[in-house]
Formats: structure tokens, sequence, C-alpha cells
């Protein structure tokens, strides 16, 4: 082989000899002329990259088309360049901050005098036409840090941004035709491989995400390859939006949050704490089915409890500052563990006494920047339904097998399909590299005992274990955070954790930290989105509403509303206002059942009675049947059809 030559591994197993210094497009264009047109990016050594990338050395390529899901993210980016050319086309003095790609499509971050209006958005869509029209190429090119300033030197956020590189750094920027950027890239080739772009909201966003620093305006976009996708994806945001747990929150007298409180803090309402209350209750119960202790631990704790997990040390950034009371420095907690650690070591325990399952409904905080604080989805204060399993390492194949079970009698009940991810060991790992591959095997042992598929998060475990993640999929088939289990191979150390094993020595135990729902707030304000604020009967803050078609007939519904009462149904008497308004009023609060007694019903001791969702079709029952039927459906936690 010659010195000109390097060896291009693709991945059907093919190995190609190209020139050295060839770019990505020239080898996507050995593989075939169909592969060159349809190429938008690359894959080299792992790295995403552009096409015009030079290949120096032997590498593993891959050329990456519409067809792969990295395109897509590639492509969003590049539509976030282009949004910044029209927007600067438009408003040539706006300041420019950063515009990634995010999951759902792409953002971009201006200064700007004037907020961004609607008719300015639909502006800079006709350029963002035109741009992509035009077909613009980027260009990439790699600048020294004088030169970049110099480049830079009307953009101050970009100036700021130049400064914190190090004397290393290898600083590039991309042109597409008027436009130059900052950028790490990749791009596709040209603005004309964009696909479908359109511009969705705008909001205030602090620069760097720090509300000491400048208000930016942040416009958000989307864009898929295809218009179907575009239209698909745009009606879920339609159907997201009318399901906002914000907005259903308030509407259904859920929760609210108060600037006097403070940002991030959650107020239950009455009818919010029925819905946590019925959760907990259930949660409670089918734990200690499964063989665990509850216990409580305090909110605050000092601060050497802290110093000893290491929380004090990793941690410090997301926790509330100390209180200082009789020289001691205490902190709200940030995590459940220290407190159920400590109990673990309140006496000597054998391997008779494993596995020591500890559950706690435990209200923690972290500190959050108030600029991702999200309804009840993203708090400051929230109780986790959190749980430390301690267990000798021959047990953690069954207790994740028992875990799994519970998993999927919670995520049934609620009615959510789920997906598991693996996540395993990143560079950075406590423990040896034979401890991480047993845990590891472990779980994808159990996994595959059960024959459930599942993904693998390759790296994205914890430095101190492994983890499932339990991914549910809501009604209109978003997903979200759900169950997880953590192995923990740092915290036994740091607190001398031990058992007495049947050789009488002492051994570490392992230690497991799982949530079932996580976050009582987030999983609340999701469910809420799941049902559309329509809960299933056993959740329903009020299940049945008694209307007395006029007030003849008061008493007479009065006295089902006790009957249902006396079965611990939640039920209420509405006799105010027209007939047709309160069944209008009864529906927009989403109750499960309303309860109509007129004349006939009165006489013949039956109920006519109306389920959420069938409109005017009433049916007459006894009302011992009613009541009976109302008590089986909310005991049984029946969910009905969502929609
Ligand atoms: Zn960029
Ligand atoms: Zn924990």
């Amino acid at each position: 082989m010659s010195d000109e030559q390097i060896r291009v591994a693709l991945p059907d197993g093919t190995v190609l000899e190209v020139p050295r210094g060839s770019t990505v497009g020239d080898v996507a264009a050995r593989i075939g002329p169909g592969l060159a047109k349809a190429a938008l990016a690359s894959v080299v050594d792992g790295e995403t990259r552009d096409l015009m990338y030079r290949l120096e050395t032997d590498a593993a390529v891959r050329v990456l088309t519409e067809r792969d899901p990295e395109a897509l993210s590639v492509m969003r980016h590049s539509a976030a360049h282009v949004l910044a050319t029209a927007v600067r086309l438009e408003r040539p003095g706006a300041g420019i901050g950063f515009g990634p790609a995010i999951d759902e499509g792409f953002y971009y971050d201006f200064e700007v005098d004037e907020p961004f209006t609607p008719d300015d958005l639909a502006r800079f869509e006709k350029r963002i036409e035109e741009i992509v029209a035009e077909d613009q190429a980027f260009e990439r090119r790699v600048v020294g840090q004088e030169e970049a300033r110099e480049l830079f030197s009307d953009d101050p956020l970009k100036l700021e941004r130049l400064d914190e590189f190090p004397d290393d750094e290898v600083i590039t920027v991309y042109r597409n035709g008027p436009f130059l950027d900052l950028c790490r890239g990749p791009h596709v080739p040209s603005t004309g491989r964009l696909g479908r772009v359109k511009l969705l909201s705008t909001a205030g966003a602090y620069w760097r995400g720090d509300e000491r620093r400048q208000m930016l305006q942040r416009i958000y976009g989307t864009s898929f390859f295809r218009q179907a996708e575009l239209d698909e994806h745009l009606e879920r945001l339609e159907e997201a939006r009318k399901r906002d747990h914000r907005v259903l929150g308030r509407e259904l007298d859920l929760y609210s949050t108060d600037p006097r409180v403070g940002s991030g803090l959650v107020l239950w309402h009455p009818k919010g704490a029925i819905l946590r209350m019925e959760i907990e209750n259930y949660e409670r119960e089918l734990i200690l089915r499964h063989g665990y202790d509850l216990v409580y631990t305090p909110h605050l704790m000092s601060e050497r409890i802290f110093e000893i997990s290491g929380h004090l040390e990793n941690f410090a950034e997301n926790m509330y500052g100390p209180v200082e009371v009789e020289g001691t420095r205490y902190r709200p907690k940030p995590m459940n563990c220290p407190g159920h650690i400590t109990i673990f070591q309140t006496q000597h325990r054998s391997y008779r006494d494993l596995p020591i399952r500890m559950a706690e409904f435990g209200t923690v905080y972290r500190y959050e920047r108030s600029g991702v604080l999200h309804g009840m989805l993203r708090v400051r204060g929230f109780t986790q339904d959190d749980a430390h399993v301690f267990c000798t390492p021959e047990q953690v194949a069954g207790e994740i097998d028992r875990l799994i079970d519970l998993v999927d009698e919670m995520l049934e009940t609620f009615g959510y399909p789920y997906t598991v991810e693996l996540s395993t060991k990143p560079d950075k790992a406590l423990g040896s590299d034979e401890q991480w591959a047993e845990a590891e095997r472990t779980l994808a042992g159990v996994l595959e005992g059960r024959g459930m598929a599942y993904e693998i998060d390759a790296g994205g475990g914890a430095f101190y274990g492994p983890k499932l993640d339990f991914k549910l999929i809501d009604a209109i088939g978003r997903m979200w955070q759900g169950p997880t289990v953590q192995l923990d191979f740092n915290l036994p150390e740091r607190f001398e954790l031990e058992y007495i094993g049947d050789d009488n020595q002492p051994h570490r135990p392992v230690m497991l930290h799982r949530v079932l729902v996580g976050s009582m707030e987030r999983f609340v304000g999701g469910l809420v989105e799941h049902y559309a604020g329509a809960f299933p009967v056993w959740l329903a803050p009020e299940q049945v509403r008694v209307l007395p078609v006029s007030e003849h007939w008061v008493d007479s519904a009065a006295e089902l509303v006790e009957s249902l009462k006396e079965e611990g149904i939640r039920a209420s008497l509405h006799d105010r206002e027209t007939l047709s308004h309160r069944i209008r009023d009864a529906e927009l609060h989403k109750v499960p059942y309303m309860g109509v007694v007129g004349e006939r019903e009165a006489e013949a001791g039956t109920v006519a009675v109306r389920r959420r969702g069938s409109g005017r079709k009433q049916v007459t029952m006894d009302r011992a049947d009613f009541v009976r039927h109302v008590s089986e459906e909310a005991e049984s936690r029946a969910i009905e059809e969502t929609h």
C-alpha cells in the first residue's frame, strides 16, 4: 500500500483504499452516485462530521442520508443557521447567541431590542424559503483566536464564548451566503438540503440560562425531511397544547405556584391532593406487598452526612445553601439515600437480613435555574417515591427481576406502555472493569430472561454504576421519564456499609437506588396530560356529581349523594343554575359520572346516569346498582378509554 492511500472501513465490512486527504463526500461518490447525491453528513470513527471532512488516517466511515436518525439533528442545526441568516436579513443589528438542534427541532437565541412578533416569524419563514431556494453552500473554516475575534467583533455574545476557549481549541466558523457563525458543526452540504422548516414560537431566554444575564429572544422551530412528517408533528403539538398540565391544572384546580412562596415550589390544591393521595395509597399497598419497609427521614440534615456521601463535593451546585443552628450547618436534602443508609447502619446486618428494601415518599430540594422551571415537570422541591435495596451481590438479579414485576404492575395500572434502556460504563467510572461487566451482564441477563427488548445507552451510566431506565409512552406517543434502577458501587464504600456473610466475615452489600413514579410532581403533571384531565374513576378528585332536575328533587338527590359517600365515593350535589348549565359544567370538569334525579327517578328510587364522554346518552339504573358499579370501578382501578 502506498503512503498516499488510506483505508476506509464501511458499515458493511468492505474496505476502500482512497488517497489521503479525500473528503467523506469523495468516499460517498466512490461507493456510488446514488449515495453521493443522497449524502447529507457522515459519522467518522463515531463522530458526526460534514461531507467535506478530510480523511487523513485510516477510519471507519458511515455516510448519513435522510434515512439515518443522526442526519435529522445535523439538518436541524443547519436550519437554525438559516433561521439566523433570515433574522439578520430582517434585523441586521440582531446579536446572535446559540442555535442548537434539540429533541424535537431547533432554536436560536437573539439579542434584539424589540421581542419578535408572530408577524416577524412569518417574515422570517419567507426569508428561509428564499435561502433554501438559493441553495447556499455551508463552508467550514478553521480560524485562529485573533481572526475569530476580528470576524465577530460586532457580536459581544460570540466574543464572550471565544474568551472561554482553551488555547488549544480548534476554532471553526461556518458560512452560508451572508451569514457567518462560530460553530463546531457539522452541517448539511447546502441550504437546499434542509427539508420542511416551520417556526413555532418565541420566548424570552436568559443568556447562558443565567437570570443575572441579559434576556435574549429565543425562536423555536422544527424541521423534517418530509412534509407528512412535519404535518404529523404539528398535529401532535396541537394535541399536546390542549393537554398542557399547566392549563388543565388551573382549570381543574389541581395545583398552583406563587412567587411569594417561590419559583418551582408546588402548592397542591384539594383536588390535586386527592390525586396524589390515591397514587401514594396505591403505591404503598403495592410495595408493602412486594416486601418493602416504609421509613421517614428529615428534610434538613447536617452537612456532615453530605460530606460522607460526597454530595457536598459532587452535587453542591444543585443543593440549597446551609442553615446554621448551634454552630452546625444543615442543608435541605437533595436525595434520600444518606438517610436510608444511616438507618441501615443502626444495626449489625447479617446475610440472613438481606435484602433490605427501604422506601420513602421523600421530599427533596434541588436548585434548578429559573429559566428551566416548567409547571410541575421541572421544579425545585419534589417528592420522590424513593427506595434503596441493600443486598448481596448474588441477590442483585433476583431484586431486579422483582423490581420489573413491580414496574409492570404499576405501569399497567396507569395505562402506560414502556421501553427500557440499559446505560453502561462511562469513561470516568468508579469500580473495576470486571465489576462493571458483571453488573451490566446481570441487568441484561434479567431483561433477556424475561424476553424483554431493550436499548443500550453505551457509556450513559453514572460514574458509580450502570442503570435501567424505563420510558413511559403516553396517550399521544410522547416519551416520559419513568422508573429507574441504579446500581451503586460508590455509597457502600463511602459509608463503609457491611453485613456479615455466612463465612462470618464482613462484606460490602450492593446498593440499588430505585424510583417508580420518580418525582410525584412530574408524574402527576404527566398523568394530567396522558389522560387529558379525564382521570379514571379511582383517581378522579370528584367521581360522581349528582344533579337534581329541579329544586323539587333536591332531597332525593341528596339521599343519593349520602349513599355514595357511605361507600367512600367522592360525590357532590350541584343544585344551582339550570340543569343544562350544570351538565355542561360537569363535562368541563371531566367528572366521570353524572347522576340526574327527576320526578321519575325520585319516585322509582333510580338515577339517570351519564358517563363522561357519552354525550347525551343516559342509562337509568337502580341506585344500589349504581353505587356498587362506581365503587367496583374505583376499587379495581380500571382505566377507561381516555379519548
Ligand atoms: Zn452552528
Ligand atoms: Zn438514592
